[in-house]
């Protein structure tokens, strides 16, 4: 068997088109487009390319993206009135801060200040909690990457195992509950279950597996199961190449569909900040005409 390749530019391409007439209905309707509001402190050059092909994307889709770039020196007091100034501005539908901040900066408390309904990434704890709970307006955006390349392959996840590998509070946690929420059964695994020696075994029985740990290759292609839906989150820079969680090339030949790296789940996480965007656009619409 050789995998099918679920390429990511071309489902953000199309969950791009979709919002994009989604945008234009809105502002046929309200007159307004979603404003989307993204914090760097300092210049880190990451951060600042990942700005720039979310303002790309914005752009695309019809969305208002504004970058705003505050002084390293910026003091944990003046963002936190910031974050207030933002969140009382009703212009403003959706606020991110970028990571890494400066050491002296401590960004739980800021993310967590942001309004739960302009939370452009879907982390902040109320968001979270609403995850628990079968809300999923807001999200983090790599989780939902994972099941939009999910969904896109048809799979019905109801009863089937399914495998992540790696539990960070960004990917495999909320991840897990989006999982659970579909009906899979699923295993979470961490270094713990390395250690033990049991990665190989949970692996096998995977019939969707999701890897988001950060080590080149870590998962070898004779582990997987036949057919299964192979999803990694990874990006390792190795010499002048960027390689996967997954050993690409003997897991192709075991599972049925399988995302690249780079170019499977990056691309589509930035269209799912966008999704959040939009999502966020709307529920400050709801509360307008509730009040
Ligand atoms: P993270 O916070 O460092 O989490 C890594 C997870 O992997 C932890 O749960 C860790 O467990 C686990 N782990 C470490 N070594 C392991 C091993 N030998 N066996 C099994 N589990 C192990 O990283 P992250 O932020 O989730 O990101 C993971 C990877 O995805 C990185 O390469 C990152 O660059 C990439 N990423 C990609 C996107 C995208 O859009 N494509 C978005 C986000 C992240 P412990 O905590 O117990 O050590």
């Amino acid at each position: 068997m050789s995998a099918r390749i679920l390429d990511g530019k071309t489902l953000a391409a199309k969950i791009c088109a979709q919002l994009k007439s989604e945008v234009e209905q809105l502002k046929q309707q309200t007159g307004a487009i979603p404003y989307l509001k993204n914090v760097i402190i300092g210049k880190d050059p990451g951060s600042c390319a990942y700005a720039n092909s979310q303002k790309r994307v914005a752009e695309k889709i019809g969305i208002q993206y504004d970058l705003v770039t505050l002084p390293f020196e910026t003091t944990q007091d003046e963002l936190a009135s910031y974050i207030e100034k933002l969140n009382a501005d009703t212009s403003v539908h959706g606020i991110m801060i970028h990571k890494p901040v400066p050491e002296h900066i401590d960004y739980k408390p800021l993310a967590n200040a942001i309004d739960i309904k302009k939370d452009l990434e879907g982390i902040n704890v109320a968001n979270i909690g609403k995850m628990l709970l079968g809300d999923t307006q807001l999200i983090p955006c790599t989780p939902a990457a994972v099941m939009a390349h999910i969904e896109s392959t048809g799979i019905d996840l109801r009863g089937k195992e399914a495998v992540i590998v790696g539990h960070s509070e960004i990917v495999g946690k909320p991840l897990s509950l989006l999982l659970l929420e579909r009906y899979a059964t699923v295993t979470v695994c961490h270094v713990a279950t390395s250690q033990a020696g049991k990665l190989a075994g949970h692996v096998a029985r995977a019939d969707v597996l999701v890897v988001a740990v950060g080590k080149a290759n870590l998962i070898k292609g004779e582990w997987i199961k036949e057919g299964a839906v192979v999803i990694d989150v990874g990006i390792n820079p190795v010499g002048d190449k960027i390689l996967g969680d997954v050993e690409f090339d003997s897991a192709k030949n075991k599972a049925a569909y399988i995302t690249p790296v780079p170019g499977g789940v990056g691309p589509v996480t930035v269209v799912m900040l966008m999704k959040n965007g939009v999502e966020a656009y709307k529920l400050q619409l709801q509360n307008k005409d509730q009040n």
